[in-house]
């Protein structure tokens, strides 16, 4: 089917077995709520798999990316963060020190992705992104001292 490219295997892979590894980066990343860097997320790892090796790391984050288990959020300059929290939501991200949090305004957003699949024709629109970009409490502290 055009445009179906892979989901069937990833529908049946995401059924499938998860490795240990695989299973303690997914871990290392639901326990936080700060949307880590694969770096970051390396380092909460190792606190529980001291042995693991940073490519095993990164490797397992972009298979959970795949399985559909986290999601990369790749926009904004920088590094992707990452986040265990596969639900549609919105995040404001700090122009400054690159912080992310959730911001839980979901529902009033929700008409978007109606109207946006509306708009594109012939699209099959499946998710939508909003990140609101802003300076975070301790940078905005910061800027009124200067
Ligand atoms: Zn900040
Ligand atoms: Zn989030």
């Amino acid at each position: 089917m055009a445009g179906n490219n892979g989901l069937s295997e990833k529908v049946h892979e995401r059924g499938g077995r998860m490795t240990r590894q695989c299973r303690a980066v997914l871990d290392a990343l639901a326990s936080v709520d700060m949307h880590p860097t694969a770096a970051e997320v390396y380092e909460i790892v190792r606190e529980t798999v001291p042995d693991i090796s940073q490519g095993t790391v990164y490797r397992n984050l972009r298979r959970l990316v795949e399985l559909g288990y986290a999601q990369e959020l790749d926009y904004g300059p920088g590094a992707s963060h990452f986040d265990a929290s596969v639900e549609s939501h919105c995040h404001a991200r700090c122009t400054n020190c690159s912080k992310i949090i959730d911001l839980d305004i979901d529902s009033s957003l929700a008409p978007c992705l109606k109207e946006a699949q509306a708009a594109a024709k012939g699209w099959q629109i499946s998710d939508q992104r909003i990140e609101f970009e802003g300076l975070c409490p301790e940078c905005s502290e910061v800027n009124k001292s200067e």
